[in-house]
């Protein structure tokens, strides 16, 4: 594969196919990818970091302060549903982008972050992480596997409290559960805390469900 320890990018990704957006499931939660023929299948590793774009409809203008979206309802709920719940399970942040206002654009870049800065930044957060799991097979948090997370990385049931209330109204499915801590000990790393409290627990639930921040 490719993206194999890369970024998978599908732009407008409810225009691709159903079959194809469906295929995505199995590697994103395995890691791996199986190709079947007739005389056999080969297993690939593709551990990738998936990215899906998409507009809130399919003329793309809906929600831009002074144009004119031309789409019915119908025609842009059947647009955004093309992104199925099991596949939306399995992405940790989902981020809402509205076009840039004339005051950003206008804004002074000195005062704004580099790449640079931020990227010094997730390194410290994946060497924190590294740390954490010297003497595994793994290095992420996002390759932690569930019985860790409930395991030996098991956090106290107060700092849980919004993940449980979530499960239980049924915002957060199971599979959820474990991506949206994952997320939770990431933000940790990059805030340079031992581990997650209820307010990481609360932002990568809120980044999970795709709400403004
Ligand atoms: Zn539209």
């Amino acid at each position: 594969m490719v993206a194999h320890r890369g970024i998978l990018f599908l732009d407008e990704a409810p225009e691709f196919p159903p079959r194809v957006l469906d295929s995505l499931r199995q590697p994103v939660e395995s890691g791996q990818v199986t190709v079947s023929r007739a005389n056999g299948s080969v297993t690939f590793p593709a551990r990738f970091t998936l990215v899906l774009a998409a507009n809130p409809c399919p003329c793309g203008l809906s929600g831009e302060a002074g144009r004119f979206c031309t789409c019915t309802p119908s025609v842009r709920r059947r647009y955004l549903s093309r992104l199925s719940g099991p596949l939306l399970d399995r992405v940790d942040v989902k981020v809402r982008l509205s076009p840039p206002t004339r005051a950003e654009l206008l804004a002074d870049r000195a005062l704004t972050e580099s790449s640079a800065t931020v990227a010094e930044r997730v390194v410290e957060a994946r060497e924190r992480a590294a740390a954490r799991l010297t003497g595994t097979p793994w290095r992420l948090n996002a390759e932690v596997p569930s019985s860790l997370l409930h395991g030996g990385w098991r956090l106290d049931h107060r700092v849980l409290a919004p993940l449980h209330r979530a499960v239980d109204v049924g915002t957060l499915s199971a599979r959820g559960v474990d991506r949206v801590l994952r997320v939770a000990w990431t933000i940790a790393d990059i805030s340079r805390r031992p581990r997650p409290s209820a307010d990481e627990i609360s932002l990568a639930l809120t980044m999970w469900m795709g709400e403004e921040l």
